[in-house]
């Protein structure tokens, strides 16, 4: 069901995405050199409407529900959060998922046109109403009120920034939302994998969804551009960068957060070279 913008609940905070930016914009924009679009703003020029509409084939709510088991929901649980920010909301899936498990669930992305299929799919699985804020991270505490018990960055969107100033700013922001004992869960694809194995090797990576191919178009270590296959044949592609993971747990360090666990594929013990995904949980006392 799409719903409009006025259906969209900007209580949470001042940033309801603009009636303009939310007329579907049907072609990615990559310029006549895609290699050299390394930019943390162009997002919003890759989750243009004929992508977010088939975003939920890529990633299978009902594969991705079975395959993510509770993990998340036990990670927030076991620390008795109850208010959670979900920055990266995407279509959806996991504020919903917070909805349906009881937290007190508020929805960012810096893509209306996300937000407006997120909105939509909450009515679709179960009738909620999401409370969805506009926010690009780097100024999330400009758009986003209150403090939240733990921020959830999920899917593999924190790649989406392209340089260390961004990258330690949407930190801080995150950092300065939390609670004085807050967490912050943020996942990454396993680009060290993806790197040290060289391309010749590369398996296709599947997100979810069945039939639905994602795998590195181009790789280097400041860019690793994925294509993503539909059954249709339509493709689509996304421009990001590829986040070492001894890195980012350097980085979330030195934000400040006291400790970082590391999973891979959700599991506590792995070898580095195995997962697909890594799932970093930080806690800022
Ligand atoms: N979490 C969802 C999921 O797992 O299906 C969505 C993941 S999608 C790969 C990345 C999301 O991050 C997109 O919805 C995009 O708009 C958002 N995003 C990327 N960069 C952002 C930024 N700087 N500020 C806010 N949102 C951003």
């Amino acid at each position: 069901m799409a719903k409009s913008v006025d259906d969209l609940d900007s209580s949470a905070g001042t940033g309801t995405p603009d009636t303009a930016d939310l007329v579907a914009r049907e072609e990615q924009v990559f310029g006549e050199n895609p290699l050299d679009v390394r930019e943390s703003d162009h997002y919003t020029h890759e989750y243009v409407g004929s992508f977010v509409e088939k975003w939920d084939e890529l990633i299978d709510w009902k594969k991705r529900y079975e395959s993510e088991g509770s993990f998340f929901i036990d990670q927030l649980k076991a620390r008795g959060v109850r208010s959670v920010l979900d920055v990266a909301t995407g279509t959806g899936f996991h504020s919903v998922r917070l909805l349906e498990e009881g937290f007190d669930a508020v929805s960012a992305d810096g893509s209306p046109q996300m937000l407006a299929k997120a909105f939509s799919n909450g009515l679709t699985y179960g009738g909620h109403i999401l409370r969805v804020v506009h926010a690009d991270w780097r100024w999330l505490n400009r758009d986003v009120h209150g403090e939240y018990d733990a921020i959830i960055c999920l899917g593999n969107s924190f790649t989406h920034l392209f340089s260390e100033r961004d990258r330690r700013k949407a930190l801080a922001e995150f950092y300065a939302m939390l609670k004085h004992d807050g967490v912050l869960i943020i996942d990454q694809r396993n680009y060290d994998s993806i790197l040290d194995d060289g391309f010749s090797s590369k398996h296709t990576y599947y997100y979810a969804g069945e039939d639905v191919s994602a795998e590195p178009d181009y790789i280097d270590e400041g860019l690793a551009r994925f294509k993503y296959t539909f059954p249709d044949k339509s493709e689509f592609f996304l421009n990001m960068y590829p986040l070492r993971k001894n890195y980012v747990r350097r980085l979330m360090r030195e934000v400040g957060f006291q400790r970082i666990d590391t999973y891979g594929d959700f599991q506590e013990t792995y070898h580095d070279a195995e997962p697909d995904f890594f799932i970093h949980v930080a806690e800022k006392k």
